[in-house]
C-alpha cells in the first residue's frame, strides 16, 4: 500500500485517529510538525532557554528531537534526576541519551535527589515507614522531582521547562483530576500554562498531542532503543489512575481519535477558568525552604514529608 502523503514511498503506519496510512518519512515528518504546532502556540519559539525535563525514557528522546528540529539547539538544556532507587537503574539510557544530547548540541545537567534533597529517595522511604508513614514513593519522588526541575530552571534562567508527557498521560491526568474534583491542579493540564508563583518556571508539554504508541514508534524508527526499566515502586493494585487508563484505550479503540478530542474540549474549558485563576493572588511561600506552596499552607508538602520523616527538623 502506498503512503497516503506523500503517494511515492511503501505506507509502513495505520494512523487511526487521521485515517491515514503514511511511509515512516512522512509519519516522523508528521510528529514533528504537530510538536511543533502545539510549541508555537506555547510560544516556545520566543523563548532564549529552554530546559528539558529528561528521564532518559523514548519520550526523552522525542521531546529533544522534535525540538531541536525547529528551535536552536543552543537554546536547548537538558536535566535528569537520578531518585536512588535499588534495582532502579538507568545509567545505560542516561549515557545512550547524553550521547543522542550532546550529538544535537544539548548539554544535559544531571543531577539527583541525594545531591539535591541530601537523601536518595529509598533513604526517605526507610525514615519515612520506621516513622509509621503511610505514602507513597510516588508522593515523595513526584514531589521533590517538581521542585528541583523547577530550582534547575530557576538555575539556568529558563523562560520554560518541558517535559516529554504525551497525549495518553495528559489525558489520563486530566480525567483523574477531574474526578477528584481538584481544579488547580486540573488548570496545570491547559494547553498554555498558568505562573501562580513569580517562583515557578512555566512548565510546557509540546508532546501533549501525541498519542504514547506514536512516541515509542517515532523514538524506534530514529534508532533509539533501549529496554525500558521497570521501577521497582511502581504499584501492582489497580489505581484509579490504571482503571481510567484502561477504560480511554476502550473508548479510542472504539471511537479513534477520542483522546484529542477530550484534549480540544479541556484546552477550550480551561481558556476560560484561566481568567478566574490569573487574578488568584501569588502562592504563599513555605516558610521552611521558601518555595511556593498551595494556598492556605505555611510548610510546603515536601518539607512536611520530610518532618514527619524525621529527616528534618521543623
Ligand atoms: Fe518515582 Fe518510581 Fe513512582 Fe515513578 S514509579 S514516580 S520513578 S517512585
Ligand atoms: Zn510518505
Ligand atoms: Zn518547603
Amino acid at each position: 500500500m502506498i503512503c497516503d502523503n506523500c503517494k511515492v514511498r511503501e505506507a509502513e503506519v495505520y494512523q487511526a485517529h487521521s485515517g491515514k496510512r503514511l511511509c515512516r518519512k512522512c509519519f516522523m515528518k508528521d510528529i514533528r510538525e504537530r510538536v511543533k504546532k502545539e510549541s508555537l502556540k506555547i510560544g516556545l519559539d520566543k523563548a532564549s532557554k529552554i530546559l528539558l525535563a529528561v528521564s532518559g525514557g523514548k519520550d526523552s528522546y522525542v521531546l529533544a528531537d522534535t525540538l531541536s528540529s525547529f528551535i536552536d539547539s543552543n537554546k536547548l538544556i537538558a536535566y535528569n534526576i537520578t531518585e536512588g532507587i535499588q534495582g532502579y537503574n538507568r545509567y545505560e539510557q542516561i549515557v545512550q541519551l547524553k550521547r543522542y544530547l550532546s550529538s544535537l548540541g544539548i548539554e544535559l545537567i544531571e543531577d539527583s535527589f541525594k545531591q539535591g534533597v541530601g537523601h536518595t529517595l529509598d533513604e526517605m522511604m526507610k525514615y519515612s515507614r520506621n516513622k509509621g508513614l503511610n505514602v507513597s514513593a510516588c508522593t515523595f519522588c513526584g514531589g521533590f522531582r517538581r521542585k528541583l526541575i523547577n530550582n534547575a530552571g530557576r538555575t539556568v534562567s529558563a523562560d520554560y521547562v518541558a517535559t516529554g508527557h504525551n497525549l495518553d498521560d495528559e489525558v489520563q491526568a486530566i480525567i483523574v483530576n477531574l474526578i477528584r474534583g481538584d481544579i488547580i491542579r486540573l488548570i496545570r493540564f491547559a494547553d498554555k500554562p498558568i505562573k501562580l508563583s513569580s517562583k515557578f518556571v512555566l512548565r510546557v508539554k509540546p508532546l501533549r498531542r501525541v498519542y504514547e504508541w506514536e512516541t515509542t514508534l517515532y523514538a524506534y524508527y530514529g534508532g533509539y532503543q533501549f529496554q525500558e526499566v521497570e521501577c521497582p515502586y511502581i504499584s501492582t493494585k489497580p489505581t484509579l489512575r490504571s482503571k481510567v487508563r484502561e477504560l480511554l484505550y476502550t473508548l479510542e479503540d472504539k471511537k479513534p481519535g477520542a483522546l484529542l478530542s477530550i484534549l480540544d474540549e479541556f484546552d477550550k474549558i480551561a481558556e476560560k477558568v484561566r481568567k478566574q485563576s490569573e487574578l488568584k493572588e501569588e502562592l504563599p511561600t513555605c516558610k521552611i525552604c521558601g518555595e511556593p506552596t498551595s494556598y492556605g499552607r505555611e510548610i510546603c508538602k515536601n518539607c512536611e514529608l520530610l518532618i514527619s520523616s524525621g529527616l528534618l527538623d521543623p
